[in-house]
């Protein structure tokens, strides 16, 4: 056994999947802290089923270690690692009650007093009252909670988790989402969950690693990822981002003028390329719930020093919580708004002509040589 644990639970070095000529995953590096929910979040077929099922053992990699705590598990069976893994199909015994599903792991090893540990992995998913039943007498949602107590009981070092929230309603979806991160809290053990949907990443997860065609895009906390994206993949990945083209007039030590739609934003300098210089192309990057909408004949209302620009309403859709718009602009076709609904706006209806404004820190940069629509039909095909 060699001592190379960095802190880290899981730690992949150089781990890299080729099938023939094709890269399902690129050279990674990862490295996932110990009793930390950690999410593996991407379009489909960008990699990350394929990264998980390399930790489990279930697929060879091509290259690179995979460390679980100090020791190199790469060439270890899966039964050998100390990790369980629950996917979406519950895969519960259907013969066997609620209890004996649960306990199947420790009778198999032998253990015979298994009453105190059931008890325990049956209050932790809150099913003590469906001990007796069977499976099919217990929804997708209670039935997945039974899925995950199975493999809790085996006190893995790790726990896998393939999209298991993927064949639940939207309803019991968020639910399970909150419950699952309960549980992780309860029992403290890393947990690694690979989901294609963003928001539920964002809400169980300590971390995200972005997965964009075999590599990670960008790994962080989900308010850093959120707030400070570093490609247009992750800007429209996760959430709505408005893209605008710009060119950069001024580059100062603490914030950059840039020209576009015919007037000039400011930003952060340290929100942008730190290549940045006058005359360099970028990109603007501005969070549709950041904009604040003012009728054109108010504009001198807005107060100075904010970011603003012009446009006409093309669409807007009330959706009870808020209203989300969309705006033409000199800046940018189709702009996102989104207003919370403190008070009826009557004004701002299609057509009506409008200045879009905001605070200049709320505005990022990014690097124009990429492509400014990346992940936005990712979004769509994946939901
Ligand atoms: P999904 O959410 O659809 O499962 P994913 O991001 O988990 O997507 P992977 O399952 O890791 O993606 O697959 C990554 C890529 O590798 C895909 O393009 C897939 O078609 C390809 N792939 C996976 N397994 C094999 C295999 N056994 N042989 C050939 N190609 C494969």
């Amino acid at each position: 056994m060699t001592d190379t644990n960095t802190g880290g639970d899981v730690r992949l070095t150089g781990i890299s999947k080729t099938y023939g000529s094709f890269h399902a995953v690129r050279p990674l590096d990862l490295t996932v802290p110990q009793g930390s929910f950690f999410a593996l979040l991407g379009a489909s077929g960008c990699g990350k089923t394929t990264t998980l099922r390399m930790i489990a053992g279930l697929e060879d990699p091509t290259t690179g270690t995979v460390f679980l705590g100090d020791q190199d598990v790469t060439d270890l069976p899966p039964y050998k690692r100390p990790v369980n893994t629950v996917f979406q199909s519950y895969a519960l015994f259907p013969h066997l009650d609620i209890y004996e599903n649960i306990a199947f792991g420790l009778r198999r090893r032998g253990v015979r007093s298994v009453r105190k540990q059931v008890g325990e992995m049956l209050d932790l998913v809150q099913l003590g009252d469906k001990a007796k039943q069977k499976p099919h007498q217990l929804s997708g949602g209670q039935q997945q909670r039974v899925a995950v107590a199975r493999a809790l009981i085996n006190h893995p070092r790790v726990l896998l988790l393939d999209e298991p929230l993927g064949a639940l309603d939207l309803k019991l979806r968020r639910q399970m989402q909150l419950e699952l991160k309960r549980i992780q809290t309860e029992v403290g053990i890393t947990f690694i969950h690979v989901t294609h949907d963003q928001e539920e990443a964002m809400t169980m997860a300590d971390q995200v690693a972005v997965m964009n065609g075999g590599r990670v895009e960008q790994l962080g906390a989900p308010a850093d990822l959120y707030e400070n994206p570093r490609t247009t993949f992750v800007a429209n990945f996760l959430g709505t981002s408005n893209l605008i083209a710009a060119e950069v007039a001024e580059a100062g030590d603490s914030d950059l003028v840039v020209k576009a739609g015919g007037g000039t934003l400011r930003l952060p300098a340290a929100r942008c390329p730190a290549t940045a210089r006058a005359g360099d192309r970028v990109l603007v990057g501005i969070r549709p719930e950041k904009i604040s909408l003012t009728p054109a004949e108010d504009a001198a209302s807005v107060p100075d020093g904010r970011n603003r620009v012009t446009g006409r309403i093309a669409d807007s859709s009330f959706i009870g919580v808020s209203t989300q718009y969309v705006v033409n602009s000199p800046a940018g076709a189709e702009l996102q708004v989104y207003e919370q609904n403190v008070d009826r706006r009557a004004g701002l209806v299609p057509g009506a002509e409008v200045v879009l404004h905001w605070d200049p820190v709320h505005t990022f940069g990014l690097d124009a040589d990429q492509d400014i629509d990346a992940g936005v039909e990712t979004v769509e095909a994946a939901s």
